[in-house]
């Protein structure tokens, strides 16, 4: 096992990495930018590092400085946690290559799974059904069109490099197209460096599932159960919970078996998701995330696995030590990720100091933050400020202490998202647990 890591990441990922590490007994060197200079997490740390200004090139994404406080630091792993560095294949790549394990899957899985065209090329070899779309990448418009008149409107159109919800955009009919798409290419370009587009059909009423995977160096892979990411705002995820109210047995057994046949065709190890549409008893492949995710959590309370620490003992090399047997869910466990968003004003970020906060806390709750009392959120990064997660033995149950949690939780002067779960989790349709991914705009519509 490792003695002395590097986290490459900042806020509540950060910490709860930090946390991973001191039940492991390894000690950690956390980077940091000068906009979270007082930030306390950074004193949970065995040492800490300041690698740039607070803009995210500058600091968290500048690969040269990263590796040069772990070199100065003498670490033996980069932990990156998620978003940032987390899925750039070079990074991985340049850190083994200086002798400083890189905590993921392999280079040549990150590539792979890393462009979305390419994953689902490996979903069809490993017989996963695909949402119909273009074979490839798209060149221009024409092609395009042609594309789209055969699998119908709408479509939608998708970066190839995409993530964070963003580099997806639905189309209705052709003129649309025709107008969105060079606009679609350029941006890609500018967000992700790489403005290749993909076409596949727009699913109008879909649920988002998820399978959580773990795998080892040495061929074991299991998964860990799904979780459910339907309730999103802009194609990001707000609620997530496991199991999802809208799988069968059946359903459930076949959607985790398909994640873990896509994870053995891409040689996958280490901790990681496979992510689907479900369209009513369908399911389709959407997309491989190669590192921990936000709602990792959900998962971490279901089963009472600890994600994080197994990130770190696949990575040393150790064999995975569960089998799937060995993963057992129990109960119900649902995540509100916090954001510092004003849900009145278009979610628009409300960064600034928190003058009063009173966490939750009780029974089977658990909230993974970084903020506090006095705390300043810069408003140089995502809004993301905290993710509250509590478990209970039925999905009403759960319901009735998130509930619990959200009403103790008090977070102010800046706006957060607390309010809105507080109505969310009283609200008809979410009891029924029968809704899509447009569940958030019609509920604020509908107010
Ligand atoms: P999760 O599935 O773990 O919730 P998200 O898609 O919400 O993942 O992304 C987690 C974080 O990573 C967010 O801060 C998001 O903005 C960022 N992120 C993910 N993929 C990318 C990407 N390709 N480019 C930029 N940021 C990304
Ligand atoms: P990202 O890499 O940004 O996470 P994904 O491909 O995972 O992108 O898609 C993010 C979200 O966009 C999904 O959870 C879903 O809400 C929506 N989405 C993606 N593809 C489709 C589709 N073909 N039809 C309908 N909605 C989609
Ligand atoms: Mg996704």
């Amino acid at each position: 096992m490792f003695s002395r890591i590097l986290i490459a990441n900042r806020g509540e990922i950060a910490l709860r990495i930090i946390r991973a590490c001191r039940d492991l007994d390894i000690d950690t060197v956390v980077v940091f930018s000068e906009a979270d200079r007082n930030a306390s997490y950074l004193h949970l740390a065995d040492e800490r590092i300041c690698i740039g200004e607070a803009p995210s090139a500058d600091s968290y994404l500048n690969i040269p400085r990263i590796i040069a406080a772990a070199e100065l630091a003498d670490v033996q792993a980069i932990h990156p946690g998620y978003g940032f560095l987390s899925e750039n294949s070079h990074f991985a790549e340049i850190c083994r290559s200086c002798k400083i394990e890189f905590i993921g899957p392999s280079v040549a899985t990150m590539e792979a799974v890393g462009d979305k065209i390419q994953a689902k090329k490996i979903a069809v070899r490993a017989g996963v059904p695909i949402v119909p779309g273009s074979e490839g990448a798209v060149e221009d418009v024409e092609q395009a069109i042609t594309i789209a008149s055969r699998i119908g409107y709408p479509v939608g159109i998708k970066a190839a490099a995409g993530g964070g919800g963003r580099g997806i955009r639905a189309v209705h009919n052709e003129a649309t197209l025709r107008t969105s798409f060079k606009q679609a290419q350029a941006e890609a370009e500018v967000a992700f460096g790489d403005g290749r587009l993909y076409l596949e059909k727009w699913i109008q009423s879909m649920r988002h599932i998820e399978v959580q995977v773990l795998g080892d160096m040495h061929g074991n892979l299991i998964h860990l159960f799904e979780r459910d990411c339907t309730v999103q705002r802009r194609r990001q995820k707000l609620i997530e919970e496991s199991p999802s109210p809208a799988l069968t047995p059946e359903l459930r057994a076949a959607v985790c078996e398909a994640a873990v046949k896509i994870c053995k065709e891409a040689g996958y190890y280490g901790a990681g998701t496979v992510e689907f549409i479900l369209d009513g008893e369908d399911f389709y492949f959407m997309e491989v995330n190669a590192r921990i995710q936000v709602e990792h959590p959900v998962t971490e309370m279901l089963t009472g696995i600890d994600l994080v620490k197994w990130q770190f003992r696949v990575a040393a090399g150790e064999r995975l030590t569960l089998g799937q047997d060995d993963v057992q869910p129990r109960g119900w466990a649902m995540e509100c990720r916090i954001n510092a968003e004003d849900p009145d004003h278009d979610f628009r970020p409300s960064p600034g100091k928190i003058e009063s906060y009173v966490p939750p806390g009780g029974p089977n709750v658990r909230l993974d933050s970084h903020v506090y009392q006095g705390y300043v959120i810069p408003p140089t990064y995502d809004s993301l400020i905290g993710k509250l997660i509590v478990k209970g033995n039925t999905r009403q149950e759960t319901i009735a202490i998130m509930r619990r949690a959200l009403r103790e939780f008090q977070i102010h002067p800046i706006k957060t998202t607390v309010g809105l779960y507080r109505e969310i989790m009283s609200d008809a349709t979410f009891h029924r647990g029968q809704f899509d991914t447009s569940f958030v705009e019609k509920y604020l519509l509908a107010r």
